[in-house]
């Protein structure tokens, strides 16, 4: 039988995907999230993505950019260079985009990212500057996660028309870049280019707000240097985040907020 057109996590699925530790585990063993975000002009951008990052279950967080003051004076265990990411040390995994400008230094962060050989979750800004070609070329996995805004960008199509198709749309994405497509909104897609698309059945529109998807960055991409596919990575990134969201309740929330309240889904989904 082919497989459906979409499909959605459960609960359970989630449950069995989350990495947690093993009694030998060790903090390089759990898996190294490297974060490229920020500027000067955006550096809560860079504190948002590594509070997610934090947040999602790595042994440990390195931060490469202009921002690194900001990061350690709220996040004092993450790794910081204010160079660029081949001064970070090694990872198992790299975001880079949310608030990182299009300045040279950012266009030689993602050129550096994207030539490493571990998965990348391209964000935000990272997305403004990227080549398909570059994307299609590299050895390891990677995973683009737009809003409707960016994915009309990428695909040269009006925020209209992406919104009015929208699973064609994150399948677009998929294949011209060779990669896996979050399109996130109101429903969250997940595309892969062969599998059945995730809908991500958690969330609120409490989510849309400021800084939001600079969270889900830094926690999805943890999840991908725990060595979760990218599929698996963003569709479960994508359910946390919707479920911390939630459990909020019906009232304004911070981005930050969120990334806090990600601790206790984790202890709920078990
Ligand atoms: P960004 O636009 O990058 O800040 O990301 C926004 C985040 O909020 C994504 O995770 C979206 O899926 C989520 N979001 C935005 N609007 C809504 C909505 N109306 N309902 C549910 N989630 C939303
Ligand atoms: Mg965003």
């Amino acid at each position: 039988p082919s497989e459906p057109d979409a499909e959605a996590l459960q609960h359970a699925d989630v449950a069995g995907l989350l990495p947690r530790p093993e009694a030998e585990s060790d903090k390089y063993r759990r898996g190294v999230v490297g974060i490229v975000a920020g500027s000067a002009r955006y550096p809560g951008a860079a504190v948002l993505a590594v509070a997610g990052a934090l947040a999602g279950g790595a042994g440990a967080v390195r931060y490469a950019g202009p921002a690194a003051d900001a990061v350690i004076a709220r996040f004092p265990e993450t790794l910081v260079t204010t160079g660029p990411p081949a001064k970070a040390g090694r990872v198992q995994a790299w975001v880079i985009g949310p608030g990182l400008g299009d300045g040279p230094e950012a266009r030689q962060a993602l050129v550096d990212v994207l030539t490493s050989d571990v998965p990348v979750l391209v964000d935000a800004d990272g997305l403004r500057l990227l080549d398909p070609q570059a994307v299609r070329a590299r050895s390891a996995e990677t995973l683009l996660t737009p809003h409707a805004g960016e994915a009309a960008a990428l695909l040269g199509l009006s925020r209209e028309e992406v919104e009015a198709s929208r699973l064609s749309s994150v399948r677009a994405l998929a294949d011209r870049f060779g990669a896996t497509a979050l399109l996130k909104g109101s429903t969250t897609l997940v595309a892969d280019g062969t599998h059945a698309v995730r809908v991500n059945p958690t969330g609120t529109p409490w989510l849309a707000t400021a800084g939001s998807g600079d969270v889900l960055s830094g926690l999805t991409g943890s999840l991908l240097a725990a060595g979760l596919s990218t599929r698996d990575a963003a569709s479960v990134g994508a359910y946390l985040h919707g479920l911390a969201a939630r459990e909020l309740g019906n009232a304004p929330i911070t981005s930050l907020a969120v990334a806090e309240e990600l601790r206790r889904v984790w202890l709920d989904v078990s």
